[in-house]
């Protein structure tokens, strides 16, 4: 499954899928729940990856700014640690999708057992397609899910479409740089920062605020070290993940900062 192992007619999303009904587990290992990149706030912050990756989470709900009673749409939704972390923040109601049934099953499963399941659900879905009417939610974020994603316009219309007029979409998304290659190319596209904006506008949406975040993303050298040392101990799993030179490529990406770029977004219907 991994570049060049075969080709095949396997569409992104077949691939998307399969990455994460296999490795979810694998990289929640690793990982932790959130399937996402850490927020470090400067140079003093060692906040182990559990805790910087709720710190970016943090940033999206300040950025989402919820109000009692609102329902919020988490496009891409993993295995629902962010969900839970914006139903504890605010009064809200939070419907998640993936278009990985394993992790809607664990989603589901997880916000059972957190006595979240009254006000946080998941479901399968593909997010170009989304199966909820017209202006059917009042906020909505995509969490580094549009990476997977070629058509962005097309999924940003779509989540226009079941958003109220005036609500809050927040991004949180790589973007590639020049001359940097992108570990798990055969499932992600991203165009470079100076044309995501045009994206966005494009599919109808306005941009009230885009951020480079890179700089925070990236780990101080003592969480790196142990970035790496995990991956080291969980080599095998790792490589049946990625291939032997993905692997190499990661490490090495982790050990030394490297050039690919993060943003946030802030976009409205109008
Ligand atoms: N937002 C979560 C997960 C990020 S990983 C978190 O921060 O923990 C990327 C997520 O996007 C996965 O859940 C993956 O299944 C989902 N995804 C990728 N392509 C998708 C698509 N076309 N439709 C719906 N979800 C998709």
């Amino acid at each position: 499954m991994t570049s060049g192992a075969q080709a095949n007619e396997d569409t992104v999303e077949d691939k998307v899928v399969e990455f994460y009904d296999n490795f979810t587990e694998v990289f929640r290992e690793i990982w932790g729940d959130n399937l996402h990149v850490g927020y470090w706030h400067d140079a003093a912050d060692e906040a182990p990856v559990e805790k910087a990756t709720d710190q970016l989470t943090d940033q999206l709900i300040a950025r989402l700014a919820p109000r009692q009673g609102q329902r919020i749409l988490d496009v891409g939704c993993g295995i629902g640690e962010p969900a839970f972390r914006l139903a504890r923040a605010a009064a809200v109601d939070v419907v998640g999708v993936s278009i990985s049934r394993y992790q809607v099953g664990r989603a589901n499963e997880r916000a059972g057992a957190l006595d979240l399941a009254g006000r946080v659900s998941f479901q399968y879905a593909d997010a170009a397609e989304l199966p909820f009417p017209d202006a059917s939610f009042d906020g909505a974020w995509a969490f580094e899910s549009l990476i997977h994603m070629p058509d962005k316009e097309k999924v940003l219309r779509e989540i226009k479409r079941v958003l109220r007029p005036g609500s809050t979409l927040v991004l949180a998304d790589m973007f590639s740089q020049p001359d940097t290659e992108l570990t798990f190319q055969d499932i992600i596209t991203t165009p470079e920062m100076s044309d995501y904006r045009a994206v966005i506008e494009q599919a109808g949406l306005v941009v009230q605020d885009i951020t480079d975040i890179t700089a925070n993303t990236l780990a101080p050298q003592s969480v790196r070290d142990g970035i790496a040392a995990d991956l080291l101990a969980r080599k095998d799993d790792v490589i049946a993940m990625t291939g032997p030179e993905e692997f190499e490529r990661m490490v090495d990406g982790v050990r030394v900062p490297k050039a690919y770029g993060y943003l946030l977004a802030t976009v409205t219907t109008d």
